[in-house]
């Protein structure tokens, strides 16, 4: 290697020696970098000490360098200030200087500026601790997360308890208060005034409405905590959608609406609850109802749907509709449309809620389209089951939303 290389690379690592005799004395120097700080003109002929403070405390160990009891000394990540106020990281590495037949005759002195790698090192550290003081912080909120998750899972849980002991408790008066007012209603105590009826049949309509709240509040509460089983079996959907009609009758004759029932010959039945599908349905052709005007049309389809292995069934109405922004919400729980004020119609938020959960129970999905002034169509979909509908499966309607 020729003397320009070995320069090249001590320039390029930043290094500068010095090679003293056996007595400390600087006999060479080369600093191309000025390590020294320049001062190594001064330093020919100095204690190699006098250059290096920092081996002040370590003669003895220079001592078994030169007596060759040891290969080499190191003193890493040395700082020190320039007269800039700059601060310099260096490594420092003594070694025997020999001669050609091998003999030791002094030491060599090698001194880099790692200044660079200093400072990447000193960011990485303060990185790596800004970093495990962000973790640190992440962990803290992380369970502060899960005290308030736990928390707001309890209070959901004291909510739903509570929802469900109110409407537990509620229903069994109001289902005496319903039936006392139908006997009453039936004149089986005697012959009823036409003010008395009217007044009673105030009251029934109440206690109906009442109790369809307190069920949906129910089926809410055990939808949530994963409380709903349905019975399958076999199903023949328009007799079930004549039976539905029928129970919303008063309803639909209240309002002079006419019903319409669409159904091919030959359907298969379809595989659902009875109960269920008869709530799901209700809540429907209730809506239909409750949301179109005196004398009101709706029309009940059914078909096989698009989806292979499901039966479709649309409940369609040219009431008051919905418009583009409430019909994202139309799912919500307690939401409830323009198309209510419209009507005036009485109600609690909860039916759509409560219907799309038990078509999803079914497989099945729910969807809608509507245009507010013209009406709306809400479609519900049902596997078909594959042996056919047994005689057993009386429909069996329960009321609607
Ligand atoms: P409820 O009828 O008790 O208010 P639902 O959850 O069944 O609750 O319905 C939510 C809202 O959606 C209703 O308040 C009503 O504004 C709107 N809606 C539902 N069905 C219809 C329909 N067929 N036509 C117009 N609006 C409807």
């Amino acid at each position: 290697m020729d003397l320009t290389v070995a320069q090249l690379i001590l320039q390029d690592r930043k290094i500068a020696y010095a090679i003293t005799d056996r007595n400390l004395s600087v006999v060479q120097v080369s600093d191309p970098m000025g390590i020294f700080y320049n001062r190594h003109q001064a330093s020919l002929g100095r204690s190699l000490l006098d250059l290096v403070p920092e081996l002040v405390s370590s003669e003895a160990v220079l001592a078994d360098i030169l007596t060759g009891e040891l290969p080499r000394f190191e003193l890493a990540w040395v700082n020190r200030e320039t007269a800039e106020g700059q601060t310099l990281y260096l490594t420092m590495v003594i070694l025997p200087h020999r001669d050609r037949t091998g003999q030791i005759t002094g030491l060599v002195y090698l001194i880099q500026d790692v200044t660079e790698m200093g400072t990447i090192d000193q960011q990485l550290a303060q990185s790596r601790n800004e970093l495990r003081l962000l973790q640190d912080r992440l962990a803290r909120q992380n369970l502060e997360l899960a005290a308030a998750n736990a928390e707001l899972q309890r209070l959901d849980e004291m909510k739903s308890t509570f929802v469900s002991v109110a409407a537990h408790e509620l229903r069994s008066p109001l289902t005496s208060i319903s039936g006392y007012v139908e006997i009453l209603l039936d004149e089986e105590f005697g012959p009823l005034s036409d003010d008395q009826r009217e007044a009673l049949e105030i009251v029934q309509r109440s206690a109906r409405r009442l109790l369809t709240i307190t069920n949906n509040l129910l089926d809410v509460t055990r939808i949530e905590a994963g409380r709903v089983e349905l019975v399958l079996q076999p199903t023949d959907l328009p007799a079930l959608v004549e039976t539905v009609a029928a129970e919303l009758g008063p309803q639909l004759e209240a309002k002079a609406q006419r019903l319409t029932l669409r159904a091919p010959p030959g359907l298969p039945p379809a595989l659902c609850d009875e109960t269920r599908a008869a709530q799901i349905i209700g809540n429907l052709l209730s809506n239909a109802s409750k949301y179109t005007p005196h004398g009101g049309l709706i029309t009940v389809s059914l078909a096989p749907a698009e989806e292979e292995g499901f039966l479709q069934v649309s409940v369609a109405d040219n009431g008051v509709g919905i418009s583009a922004e409430d019909q994202t919400k139309l799912f919500d729980r307690f939401f409830r449309a323009e198309s209510a004020h419209l009507t005036q119609a009485s109600g609690a938020g909860l039916g759509l809620p409560i219907t799309r959960s038990l078509v999803e129970l079914h497989s099945g999905r729910i969807w809608y389209e509507s245009e507010p002034g013209k009406g709306s169509t809400f479609h519900v979909t049902f596997p078909i089951a594959d042996r056919p509908a047994t005689a057993s499966s009386e429909p069996a309607a329960t009321a609607g939303a």
